[in-house]
């Protein structure tokens, strides 16, 4: 059976409600205090199946030299699609209820299957290159309304391509890494003058990104009808954001200190190859883009998302945004090719964020800055008594996402991040 296949079910018993059935498998990095090497595991119902273990027992042999005894996913993914899909069939038949290789091997299954939280996971990729897009119609439309025209809120460029700009690769980090707010220059418009402070309009944006897995050659930009073929997978990706910074630094090369300081992806990679049954149609694009950008078929992806919030005392967090990644106008592969046009080229690892998701409806933002509308509007929290226009120290800050089937959900776990203080000094 296709690793697909709907009908499919493993030995490990794993709910409905899941982000980790045997239909899923992503691939993450992750050790254990009995063994801290960094090394390469699958995500099975509450359980991480160990690949350097499996690879050792020779059930799974992707090359001659190993590949799943390393820190990082970046010489799996540099093998190649047909290895990826050939390893995730492989381990999807070694899951398997009927199955009896590893369900029956006690000892085996002791040594390779771990319950997830005694894993730490770690960053899943070395990246050398962060790039953030702008696709959701929704969110540049809110923001240009807030700080531009609202009558004309979409800059003429918008609808001719994906816009987007190169972030900073060395500040991206896992989930559950802290959050430090940031210090820099700000100057509100009534200011006489810009002073050094502590970040006061701290947000999120929900994005999710897709992982670069083939890197392409100098000056050859890749066609859209192999854009997917460059793709290893998708994550869960948090756009941390210093809105007072970004006011006052963003003109006229667009975004620096305001994003530099972090970003968070969810350290399970979902491979696209899990996520095929989702794909559905996208926005209808209106104008017709330019030729180098038009493809056909479904192109987007149904990925349910949520955001929660907890302040540090708070006893629950509460949901703020529910939305869908589908409602992205600009699809991966055209931000990929578009990306790509100019000669510039990609590497394995390389995260490539969608630019915040938000929906049609104010309950469906992906950003504070447009839930509270900068402001105007501050949430109110599940507590009775707080109220959020911006994140303050202490807030934790969680991101959901997954695909529903019939039965089993494709998940992408969490991406999560705590704000600590400024480091004022
Ligand atoms: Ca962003």
């Amino acid at each position: 059976m296709h690793p697909n296949d709907p009908r499919l079910s493993s030995f490990i018993s794993v709910d409905a409600d899941s982000d980790f059935p045997i239909q899923n498998l992503p691939f993450g990095i992750f050790s254990t205090h009995a063994h801290p090497n960094k090394r390469v595991g699958v995500a099975i119902g509450e359980f991480v199946l160990d690949l350097a273990v499996i690879e050792a027992a020779d059930l799974l042999r992707v090359q001659v030299n190993p590949v799943f005894n390393q820190a990082t996913l970046n010489s799996f993914i540099a093998l190649g699609k047909p290895v990826w899909q050939e390893a995730r069939k492989k381990i999807s038949e070694l899951l398997r209820a009927d199955h009896p290789r590893l369900r029956d091997d006690t000892a085996l299954r002791a040594k390779a299957l771990i319950p997830m939280h005694e894993v730490q996971m770690h960053m899943p990729m070395q990246v050398s290159g962060y790039t953030d897009f702008y696709s959701s119609r929704e969110h540049a439309t809110n923001v240009g309304m807030m700080f531009r025209d609202p009558a004309n809120a979409l800059l003429p460029n918008w609808l001719h391509l994906p816009v987007g700009y190169n972030g900073r690769a060395s500040s991206v980090v896992v989930s559950g890494t802290e959050i430090r707010r940031p210090m820099g220059q700000v100057k509100a418009p009534t200011d006489e003058a810009p002073r050094y402070a502590a970040c006061a309009k701290l947000d999120f944006e929900l994005e999710m990104a897709f992982i670069v897995g083939a890197e392409s050659a100098l000056g050859q930009p890749i066609k859209i009808e192999h854009a997917h073929d460059f793709m290893f997978g998708m994550v869960l990706l948090n756009d941390w954001s210093a809105r007072d910074i970004q006011q006052w630094e963003y003109v006229p090369l667009g975004p620096f200190n305001a994003k530099t300081f972090a970003t968070s992806i969810s350290p399970w990679v979902v491979t696209m190859d899990a996520l095929e049954p989702f794909f559905v149609e996208g926005p209808k694009q209106e104008p017709q883009p330019l030729s180098y950008l038009q493809q056909s078929g479904a192109q987007g992806v149904d990925i349910a998302l949520e955001v929660s919030l907890q302040p540090q005392a708070a006893s629950q967090a509460t949901t703020i945004s529910r939305t869908n990644f589908k409602t992205m106008y600009w699809s991966m592969a055209q931000q990929l090719v578009h990306h790509t046009i100019s000669g510039c080229n990609v590497n394995v690892g390389d995260v490539m964020g969608s630019g915040t998701v938000s929906g049609g409806t104010p309950d469906s933002y992906g950003s504070l800055l447009e839930l509270s509308w900068n402001g105007q509007r501050p949430l109110q929290l599940e507590d009775g008594k707080s109220t959020r226009s911006f994140l303050e120290d202490g807030d934790e800050v969680s991101m959901r996402g997954w695909c529903q089937g019939k039965g089993y959900r494709i998940g992408f776990g969490e991406v999560k991040g705590r704000i600590s203080p400024a480091k004022t000094s």
